[in-house]
């Protein structure tokens, strides 16, 4: 039962935070809303920071969830620049980092997650860039404007999707790019290797340089400048600077510190929620990029890093803490663009999981859809420069429901009759 003297505690403040703000106010909740995050901005959104805002094209502005005023307005209590550094859930109380502490009745943790670092020698040099923050897209942008201006090098470590974009903004600024990546292909294991060198080739095209197959072992560097890398299998790369690009790991050592259950990293790592988002302790949440979720419909376990389960995560999660009954069970979904193909994938088909990859449309020109499909069910749908399909790709994948790959193959057939 909620009552309206209840204190709301949100420790995060990114997309999944912002936006289950709102929703408690949207359904009515009169309670004290509190925001702890320890940005400084106001929460913002981070796709632009791989995309439109490193290129210059959209204003500082646009990113922000909400804008400032908002808050006050909505009677959003709000803590930025401040760390919540304890968490103690027989007490109900989260300590920050100036000493306040903050007695709750229900806390959702929204804590995201933080780039995963290279432990070689030399990632203390100065032109060692990562990026999750506004602060790392401004620093970032100047680094490959100059580096556009000079012909300099960036070397990427990491072919993910956030290597890949940046080498496509690198590309637009005029820099030299090499990208280095473990895996024979980029985006290895979220498309597979057919699908992933077609990303290869794009930006094999717009002339950025690939070193698959080899880790970094060294960045070499005199007087804090980067020089170079070096490769586990003995190769060396001119680089000016150097962008660590391999993965994130979700933020979860205040929910360690405090006992609840957490997933293995070797399982995706995380903060283990039920389906309505609920953590091992019945009065927190986890949402957005932290929270690794029992998904009813994929009947596993899953941990989705993309911007779509923070929009729809948070509201989930605000709702749950409100006593309503949630199944959050959404299609994960994410989209990407590089130069100018732009992509939405729906679904979830890791590797070993699918049987048949079938295309619909020009796979050449970039203008087409995938699938990826398990005994003639679909998994998981990607369209590339091919638009408003998403809905009846996801509304396939939820109906589990066999399909002719013929049919799924042939853009006269539409995707909707397909459906049972
Ligand atoms: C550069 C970049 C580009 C991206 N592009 C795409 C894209 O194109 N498509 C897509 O689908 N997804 C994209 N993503 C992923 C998407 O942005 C994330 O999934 C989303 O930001 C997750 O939101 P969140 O609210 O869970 O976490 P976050 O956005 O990480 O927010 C968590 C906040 O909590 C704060 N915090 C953590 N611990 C504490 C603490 N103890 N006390 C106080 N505050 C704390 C953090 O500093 C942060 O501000 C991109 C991510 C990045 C970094």
């Amino acid at each position: 039962m909620v009552e309206a003297h209840q204190t709301f505690v949100i420790v995060g403040g990114g997309l999944a935070g912002a936006k289950a703000a709102e929703t408690l106010r949207a359904e009515g909740f009169t309670g004290r809303v509190i925001l702890i995050c320890d940005e400084r901005d106001h929460p913002y959104e981070r796709p632009p920071l791989s995309k439109g805002y490193l290129l210059g094209k959209e204003e500082r502005d646009s990113v922000f969830v909400h804008e400032p005023a908002w808050y006050a307005g909505a009677d959003i209590e709000l803590h930025l620049g401040q760390p919540a550094v304890h968490l103690d859930p027989d007490a109900r109380t989260v300590r920050l980092g100036d000493g306040t502490l903050i007695v709750y009745d229900k806390l959702l943790l929204a804590t995201g997650a933080e780039p995963r670092r290279l432990d070689i020698p030399g990632t203390g040099l100065a032109g060692v860039h990562h990026l999750r923050r506004l602060a790392h897209a401004e620093r970032l942008r100047g680094v490959l404007a100059s580096l556009g201006r000079d012909n300099g090098h960036l070397v990427i470590a990491g072919a993910g999707w956030i290597g890949l974009e940046v080498a496509a903004a690198a590309r637009s600024y005029g820099a030299e790019v090499t990208v280095v990546e473990t895996a024979p292909t980029p985006l290895h294991t979220v498309l597979g290797p057919e699908l992933g060198d077609l990303f290869g080739d794009l930006h094999r095209e717009r002339g950025v340089r690939f070193h698959f197959g080899a880790r970094l072992t060294e960045i070499v560097g005199q007087d804090g400048m980067v020089l170079a890398v070096r490769t586990d299998d003995g190769e060396e790369h001119p680089a000016h600077a150097v962008l660590a690009a391999i993965g994130a790991a979700p933020r979860t050592s205040l929910a360690e510190q405090a006992g609840l259950a957490l997933v293995d990293r070797s399982s995706g790592g995380g903060i283990a929620v039920d389906a309505a988002l609920r953590t091992s302790d019945p009065h927190v949440y986890a949402a957005g990029d932290v929270a690794a979720a029992d998904h009813p419909l994929l009947d596993t376990r899953i941990r989705v890093e993309h911007w779509a389960n923070a929009l729809n995560g948070g509201p989930a999660a605000a709702r749950a803490m409100l006593g309503q009954d949630v199944a959050y069970d959404r299609v994960p979904y994410f989209f990407s663009d590089q130069y100018d193909v732009g992509m939405e994938y729906s679904g979830y088909a890791p590797p070993g999981s699918y049987d048949q990859v079938v295309c619909r449309g020009d796979v050449a020109k970039r203008e087409f859809i995938a699938f990826w499909l398990s005994e003639g069910r679909l998994l998981a749908g990607m369209n590339v420069n091919v638009w408003d399909v998403t809905e009846p790709i996801q509304q396939l994948i939820r109906s589990g429901h066999p399909l002719d790959p013929a049919a799924l193959a042939d853009p006269e057939v539409s995707l909707e009759s397909l459906l049972p």
